[in-house]
């Protein structure tokens, strides 16, 4: 099967045909008629050995390689569009193909998002996604714009993700735990909703204390964290109790879960929302970033994801 072929075979018309997509698969560029609301772009990566283990199935793969995508969306309160999808592979494998297509195709379905373009090289498996969303003037939720005294909240659960790679890394079977690393779920809906609530927003990649960081950061101010109040799974709970290691939670990545804050007049709004949230801490004026154990103590974190660190 060459390059054309695989394309027609398992890209062109995967998702459904959006109105304002003039042109999709086929031409040189895709043509989009979007109207007048601003655009937001993201775009991630995924490569073999280092997201993802390189006999990861297929079809999750399409569903994570979308959602990390999404989940950036999510963080600035988007709704997400267009997809362009580059994908380079050792050969055109189709079972492997299929299991992909399908898993993309399913959540690009579900948010409405139309596949209208790409690129397909041989080479070492890598997977890039260009996620294109729109939003109204004024309702973009940034990483900047938290202010002391506001509340920090979580959505969903943290640390799931990354105790499932620190047991498949050691031998162990994740249970569980292997669908929030394997099919995270991003949370458009809610970024949507949070809108005119939050003053920040970011989604949790590279660990609560990296991500949390940049908001502290964008915004000039510090956040102090309780790590009582962080929501966790049963089996998150049960391993940080028999360890006394919160590692996976505070600097793990792969939670793709919304971090934002809202200052205290907003905070009525934000509970009538139908929207699973956990608030977790507080924005204090000095820099920094505190996690304070139960006893008092401040916890000291090690650093989340950096590449060529
Ligand atoms: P060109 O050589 O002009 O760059 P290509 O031959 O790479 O065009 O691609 C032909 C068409 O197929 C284009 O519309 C391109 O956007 C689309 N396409 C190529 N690879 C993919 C892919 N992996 N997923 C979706 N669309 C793709
Ligand atoms: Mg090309």
């Amino acid at each position: 099967m060459a390059e054309f072929d695989l394309i027609r075979r398992f890209f062109s018309g995967l998702t459904t045909a959006r109105a304002d997509v003039r042109l999709g698969i086929g031409d040189d560029c895709a043509l989009l008629a979007p109207g007048s609301q601003q655009l937001l772009m993201t775009l991630d990566t995924l490569v073999a050995g280092r997201h993802f283990l390189p006999d990861a199935d297929p079809q999750a793969l399409g569903h994570k390689a979308l959602a990390v995508n999404l989940s950036d969306l999510a963080a600035m309160g988007a709704d997400p569009a267009w997809a362009m999808l580059s994908l380079t592979m050792p050969k055109a494998d189709e079972l492997w193909l299929q299991g992909f297509s399908r898993g993309f195709g399913k959540l690009a379905e579900h948010f409405g998002v139309q596949l209208i373009g790409g690129d397909t090289c041989q080479g070492p498996l890598s997977i890039s996604i260009q996620l294109t969303g729109h939003a109204p003037d004024s309702a973009v939720l940034r990483r900047s714009g938290a202010q002391p005294g506001d509340r920090i909240y979580v959505t969903g659960e943290l640390g799931a993700a990354a105790l499932a790679l620190q047991q498949i890394q050691h031998g162990d079977h994740p249970g569980a735990l292997r669908q929030a690393l394997e099919q995270p779920w991003p949370r458009v809906e809610e970024g949507r909703a949070l809108r005119r609530i939050a003053s920040s927003c970011i989604d949790l990649s590279d660990g609560l204390s990296s991500d949390l960081g940049h908001i502290c950061n964008a915004s000039a101010c510090g956040a102090v964290v309780e790590l009582a109040r962080l929501p966790l799974v049963q089996a998150v709970r049960e391993y940080v109790m028999m360890n006394h290691d919160w590692h996976p939670v505070v600097s793990g990545g792969d939670d793709y879960e919304l971090c934002f804050t809202v200052p205290p007049e907003q905070e009525a709004r934000l509970l009538r929302l139908p929207l699973s949230c956990t608030c977790i801490g507080e924005i204090v004026p000095d820099g920094g970033l505190y996690f304070v154990d139960t006893d008092g103590s401040r916890y000291a974190v090690k650093p989340g994801y950096e590449h060529f660190s």
